[in-house]
């Protein structure tokens, strides 16, 4: 709560109307206190006295009336039936929204009919006739005002229970054995609610704009009551000779629906998870780039070279290091992996690469990644665009979510081939059947005219690979692509990708936190932990004798088939926030090796031998590890 009013202060118009719409409301409840005069006693020898004057403040109306006080007294009763016909409309509306989506078939079909027929007239007509029918007043015109608006929030809420009634949670609250009922208050509306409030926000501004439209017409409240659309109604026919009688209320009204408006906006904008999480903003195309050290210059260690790359996200006044000085090389037909638990920052050095880290709120800061001598980082958006897929491709680790859903699977693959080369449909048609052969997809022929959902996991990240080996790339960054997959379709795909790379030369650097994995596909591997590099080296000589304690830790997480009976450790604690990391080794926490000096300084990457590592109190000296 304090959070979503914290970010509802920073927005500053929703901020100014809310402050606007306080004082307002503040005054219309203290309203009777005031020392006003009475608002409907006239005074006719006393008309149209000018604001200011004969002991006035705002002046005088036709009947003599002080329009201070009919302002005051107005201004209540019009904010009271707004807010009370919103609050009935969103109500009823809430819940024939929800009964409708909850429910489906039958009873959403019959209830959806009605609202639509609510909704195939011009609202004020309606409004017009429910008054007529039930008599002009205040009361008949707020329940007119609330039935207009009911269809609003009725197909509205409608729309967002039907999402979510499908959804697990509520199959496992059914499954527990709780009534619709329960499962109605319990599960589905607290998921509504912010929808509820946003769309009350959003709309109390034009009900009591719609109220006031009834009062004007004489509909709403009657004479002498004041509300602000009567008191609009009565100066109309002084609008030119005493216009000060129209202003008034107007100003008001404007003043109202304003602020109402701008703190509903505010609102919906804290509300909706989508806004609330960074900016306000779309992402920038590519990650935005902030480097004031100097660019180091490429070594040719590999294809391509990753050299103390950092990437920060910056939200509010936090910095996350989430990628704190990272080096990494692989080189043509090689396969480098990089493992590390979740969170350690292995995505977004995976993502800083072609500039994909969302921005805001993420900024690389500082190093370079070189493919083939050209730097990456910083580099125009239409080359990063044309090296996208094309040179560099990604799989990521849930194949439904990065295939479209309504595309069949053939179409998608020549999409991603068109977005590189003009290839004609024939063509396409032919080159995505050879792609799903080549990543032995059975009936290829038949298979391009599946849709993602008609595919198994397996078969989904095999059209994955294929897409992204659709424009021949020289390198495949694998984001824990097997991560989804059972043990059996997991070891398939591993062999695929080594396959591939044996046959076409590709590099691949290959994401997991799983070491068997690692020792089954990978040449080299580099151990991350919060955000940097701990060890890296040959994976056999590092599966043999590791040396950081983490990477040790890591490798007795793996359970063995066959070998005996062995202890699983676990490791102890949580990696450290990236927002707040300590001095020193990040890993001093939860190693058992620690000692003093691991907390005093930042602890460097030795090399030796072809293997690196950042640790002082190794499991084993380094160099006995290479002998
Ligand atoms: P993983 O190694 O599991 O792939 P990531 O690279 O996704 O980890 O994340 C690295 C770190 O960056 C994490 O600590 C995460 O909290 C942080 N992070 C990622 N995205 C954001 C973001 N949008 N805002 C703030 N922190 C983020
Ligand atoms: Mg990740």
């Amino acid at each position: 709560m304090t959070a979503f009013l914290k970010l509802l202060a920073r927005n500053r118009l929703a901020l100014a109307g809310g402050i606007v719409l306080s004082v307002v409301v503040v005054l219309a409840v203290l309203t009777p206190l005031l020392p006003l005069p009475d608002p409907d006693v006239t005074n006719t020898s006393n008309r149209y006295v000018r604001p200011f004057s004969g002991g006035t403040i705002l002046g005088t109306d036709h009947l003599g009336r002080d329009l201070l006080a009919r302002l005051m007294w107005g201004t209540r009763l019009s904010l009271a039936v707004g807010f009370a016909a919103a609050i009935v409309a969103a109500t009823i509306g809430a819940a024939i929204g929800i009964i409708a989506g909850f429910y489906g078939g039958r009873t959403d079909n019959i209830i959806m009919r009605g609202v639509d027929m609510l909704m195939a007239f011009p609202y004020i007509l309606l409004a017009l006739a429910i008054v007529a029918a039930l008599g002009p007043g205040l009361l008949n015109a707020l329940i007119a005002v609330a039935a207009v608006n009911v269809p609003f929030f009725a197909r509205n809420i409608r729309g967002i229970t039907v999402g979510i009634a499908h959804k697990e949670f509520v199959d496992a609250a059914r499954l527990a054995g709780l009534s619709n009922t329960r499962i109605i208050l319990s599960e589905i509306l607290p998921n509504v609610v912010p929808v509820i409030v946003i769309a009350m926000s959003t709309t109390i501004g034009w009900m009591i704009l719609e109220t006031a439209g009834l009062s004007f017409l004489g509909l709403g409240s009657q004479p002498p009551q004041a509300d602000l659309g009567s008191m609009l109604g009565e100066a109309r026919s002084a609008l030119i000779t005493n216009p000060h009688t129209s202003i008034v209320p107007g100003v008001m009204i404007l003043i109202i629906v304003m602020s109402i408006n701008l703190l509903g906006d505010g609102i919906r904008d804290a509300l909706d998870p989508r806004l609330k999480s960074g900016a306000l903003s779309r992402p920038m195309a590519a990650t935005r780039v902030a480097r004031d050290g100097p660019v180091p210059q490429p070594t040719g260690a590999g294809l391509l070279e990753v050299q103390q790359l950092e990437t920060q996200f910056h939200v509010k006044d936090r910095i996350y290091r989430a990628v704190g000085g990272v080096d990494l090389a692989v080189k043509p037909g090689e396969c480098l992996g990089i493992i590390g638990e979740s969170g350690s920052g292995k995505s977004v050095t995976a993502l800083s690469v072609m500039g994909l880290v969302a921005s805001p709120p993420g900024v690389i800061t500082g190093g370079a990644a070189h493919y083939d001598g050209a730097d990456l980082i910083g580099a125009p958006y239409r080359k990063l665009r044309q090296m996208r897929g094309n040179k560099v491709a990604y799989i990521f680790q849930d194949p439904l979510a990065t295939l479209h859903p309504l595309y069949r699977v053939g179409d998608q693959l020549i999409e991603a081939i068109r977005a590189h080369r003009p290839i004609s449909n024939e063509d396409g048609r032919a080159k995505a059947i050879e792609l799903l052969d080549s990543v032995r997809i059975p009936n290829a022929e038949s298979r391009i005219r599946d849709y993602p959902h008609e595919m198994s996991g397996g078969m989904r990240q095999r059209v994955g690979i294929a897409m992204a080996l659709a424009n021949d790339p020289d390198i495949i960054i694998a984001d824990e692509p097997t991560t989804a997959l059972d043990v059996t379709v997991q070891a398939q795909i591993l062999s695929l990708l080594d396959d591939l790379r044996r046959s076409r030369g590709l590099a691949i650097v290959f994401i997991t936190h799983d070491f068997g994995v690692v020792a089954q596909l990978c040449d080299r591997v580099a151990v991350m932990y919060a955000g940097r590099i701990v060890e890296e080296g040959p994976t056999a000589a590092i599966l043999d004798t590791p040396v950081h304690p983490y990477t040790a830790k890591l490798m007795a997480c793996v359970p063995e088939l066959g070998a005996g009976k062995r202890r699983l450790a676990a490791i102890p604690g949580l990696p450290p926030a990236v927002d707040k990391l300590p001095k020193g080794c990040a890993f001093a926490d939860r190693c058992h090796r620690v000692q003093d000096d691991c907390r005093a300084q930042d602890i460097a990457l030795r090399r030796d031998g072809g293997r690196a590592v950042r640790c002082i109190h190794p499991e084993t000296p380094l160099t006995k590890a290479i002998a």
